[in-house]
């Protein structure tokens, strides 16, 4: 049926616009059947009758049969209620079968586009239809010609208004009006006409090829994906729809977790050395400490030293809010790893960062034994080259450093142990290469992060990732007094920022997120920065972007840390943990345009210290929305909680970031709907259990076949 499209509307005799197409699309020879095994070939050999069309696929990134099928429109439009005219309501989409009278276009004037109006009548009435712009439209149309008009309607006085309505010949059936059309992303030179008129002609071609991967039992109360395929790009009714997307998303969470079921599987074949960790040397660590430990960080210590005894490589994240204490838990396993003889290695993703860290951290190390140096591309060669002997010789036990720490040069004698900060900002390909770093044994590996992931989340996108989290935060912490302000309050605000830096405080001020442009943010960073100079006599203003080069950006950051700069304006780089004890106010600038972790993250730079501190949210918005989602962040400190408010609020993908999850970003799934979180745990169950019997999946060729066009070759994942 879909094959019916309008080819009578492209070939009408003695229309200029039309004649030279049907010799394009017409095609002599009856093409042969397409099989299950050619849905993957190239397009062009698969369906050589496409033509001119095959052009258009291309452009629209469109290589294979299958990528065609899963080409998926991104909404609808429901043109199904036929009506007759003089049953038209306006402000509705509907459909009408009607005659054309009179066609005319007019020209444009200045700026109004030419316009083409169509006078249209049924047998109960009249009605126009106007195009804005489109003026091939007459030498499509004549007086005469039986149409079906698909669009909304408007009322012009008494008078009822098709606005840039599609329309398809009366006498045969058509995908672009009287039903539920799709309507599908474009790109330039492509027409929405175009590409339905394409994707039919290839369902109609290639769906009797498509096989379903799953089996019956696999298949319970999911849709055929064949008839999934079909509903989805041309559904009968918008009810049908849901079951469509459903299965559709199955398989696309199935996919992933396949990639990550055989990752996983992957890992297990590969070696890590067995860290036997003795409780003594524990106890004897933890006695080491000038505080005592949070259970949650007891907990997590358990959890770490109980996966560096095996040897299968571990691969743990530790996910706790900023200030929860996470680095004390890795530096109790790079102790630990180190008396049982193994290096270790700790990187942060800043200079400033890992310097910090190594400040922080080598008292400890130094007081236990621990041999210790801080390595960054910073230092002089010959320092380096020094450190980088003692780790290539085992005379050094633990480096600490940016990511210069897997830099070629740099071989470990018995690498045990990496832990890697604030892991989103780092790269598949460095955690790659410092896997690399190993040889014969893999290091085990800890991730530590301040972006709390929901637990359901966590499973679906990470996959085999151990998760240790720190819910609670170490006692004696001030609370941060939250606020939220409008523009008008300025002036004070500035007033009370200049106290708190004559009481010998310091403050973040963080522009607003301009997302279409780095560049803009950094301008507006720069004009803040210049402003709040001239506002602030005497007031030692600092200047953080992304557009600066970094080792400027780091100089600034230390000369924060050192109490050189009073007040910091900054973009959202400086949310990274920077630990400035003596920072009390943050002021977050157009905050909603913010995510709410993000806020949250953000806010966690101050309050660090013995001072109380402040984070003033600034927002001139007026809607429902943005004031709730503000609200959620004044009134709630738990970063749990506000990333759950965030994943409501505003999906999965922006949660995690996609650049930061590593892995493809779904396309029909989303993480956001409770119905397809269920059935990424559905998934991730069938995935584990084929993997288990079939790690290369051998035998289930349909199911890798349509694991290759979801996943694109150059976002194979970030699995273990
Ligand atoms: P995170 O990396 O999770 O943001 P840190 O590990 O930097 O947090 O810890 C923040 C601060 O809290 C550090 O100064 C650390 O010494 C301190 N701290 C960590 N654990 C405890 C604890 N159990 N009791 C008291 N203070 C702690
Ligand atoms: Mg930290």
């Amino acid at each position: 049926m879909l094959a019916r499209y309008d080819r009578a509307m492209q070939s009408r005799p003695g229309r200029p616009a039309a004649a030279g197409r049907a010799s394009r699309t017409g095609s002599r020879t009856a093409p042969s059947a397409v099989t299950p095994d050619r849905l993957d070939l190239p397009i062009r050999q698969v369906l050589p009758e496409l033509g001119g069309g095959l052009s258009t696929l291309e452009r629209l990134g469109i290589r294979t049969p299958r990528q065609a099928l899963l080409y998926l429109p991104f909404r609808y439009d429901d043109f199904s209620d036929l009506r007759h005219l003089a049953d038209l309501n306006p402000g509705q989409k509907q459909s009408s079968r009607v005659r054309v009278d009179d066609i005319k276009s007019e020209p444009g004037f200045g700026r109004r586009p030419p316009r083409t109006i169509a006078q249209l009548s049924d047998s109960t009435g009249t009605a126009e239809a106007i195009w804005f712009g489109r003026r091939f439209i007459e030498r499509r149309l004549g007086p005469g010609d039986e149409i079906v008009v698909s669009g909304k309607v408007t009322a012009q006085g008494w008078r009822m208004q098709f606005a840039n309505p599609e329309f398809s010949p009366a006498s045969r059936e058509s995908v672009h009006t009287a039903r539920v059309v799709p309507v599908y992303s474009l790109t330039a030179g492509v027409t929405i006409r175009r590409v339905r008129e394409l994707l039919a002609r290839i369902l109609d071609r290639c769906l009797p090829a498509v096989v379903d991967p799953l089996r019956p039992g696999e298949r319970v109360g999911l849709l055929d994906l064949a008839v999934a395929i079909r509903t989805a790009h041309f559904p009968d009714n918008m009810e049908d729809l849901l079951p469509a997307l459903d299965r559709l998303a199955f398989d696309e969470l199935l996919t992933l977790q396949l990639t990550l079921a055989q990752a996983s599987a992957a890992r297990s074949e590969r070696q890590a050395p067995r860290i036997e960790v003795s409780g003594d040397v524990l106890a004897r660590i933890i006695s080491e400490l000038p505080f005592e430990l949070t259970e949650d960080q007891v907990q997590a210590v358990d959890e770490v030293t109980a996966d560096l005894g095996s040897d299968l490589p571990m691969r743990r994240l530790l996910q706790g809010d900023v200030g929860s204490g996470k680095t004390v838990v890795a530096a109790i396993a790079l102790v630990a790893a180190c008396r049982a003889g193994w290096q270790g290695a700790l990187m942060a993703p800043t200079e400033i960062l890992a310097r910090q860290h190594h400040g922080s951290l080598e008292p400890l190390l130094t007081g236990l034994g621990v041999r210790s140096a801080f390595l960054s591309g910073s230092l002089r060669p010959a320092d380096k080259r020094a450190i980088q002997q003692a780790l290539g010789t085992g005379a050094l036990d633990v480096v600490v450093g940016t990511h210069a720490v897997i830099s070629e040069a740099v071989t470990f004698e018995r690498l045990g142990l990496a832990v890697v900060d604030e892991q989103h900002r780092f790269g598949v390909a460095q955690r790659a290469a410092l896997q690399a770093k190993a040889g014969a044994l893999e290091p085990h590996m800890l991730a530590l992060t301040a972006t709390p992931i929901p637990r359901t989340l966590a499973l679906t996108v990470y996959g085999d990732l151990a998760i240790s989290t720190l819910r609670m935060s170490p006692p004696g912490r001030q609370p941060i007094r939250t606020e939220i302000r409008d523009r008008a309050a300025l002036p004070k605000i500035e007033a009370f920022l200049g106290d708190e830096v004559q009481a010998g405080r310091q403050a973040f001020v963080v522009v607003p997120l301009i997302t279409e442009s780095e560049a803009l943010t950094a301008a507006s960073a720069e004009a803040e920065a210049e402003r709040l100079t001239a506002a602030l006599p005497g007031v030692r203003v600092g200047l953080v972007h992304g557009q600066q080069p970094s080792p400027a950006r780091e100089a600034t950051m230390q000369r924060v840390a050192d109490g050189e700069v009073d007040v910091l304006v900054a973009t959202t780089v400086i949310e990274v943990g920077i630990d400035i004890p003596n920072a009390t106010v943050m002021l977050i600038e157009d905050a909603e345009r913010f995510g709410l972790a993000q806020l949250h993250q953000l806010r966690g730079r101050v309050g660090r210290g013995a001072h109380r501190s402040y984070c003033i949210l600034l927002s001139d918005a007026t809607d429902e929305v943005a004031r709730r989602r503000l609200d959620v962040v004044k009134g709630s400190t738990d970063g749990f909680a506000i990333a759950e408010a965030d994943l409501q609020l505003r999906g999965a993908g922006n949660v995690l970031g996609t650049r930061q999850s590593g892995l493809p970003p779904l396309r029909v799934a989303s993480l956001f709907d409770p119905r397809h979180l269920k059935l990424a745990a559905r998934a991730r169950t069938l995935a584990r259990a084929l993997v288990a019997e079939d790690p290369q999946l051998a035998g289930r060729t349909e199911l890798v076949r349509e694991q290759r066009a979801f996943s694109p070759p150059d976002a194979s994942g970030d699995a273990a």
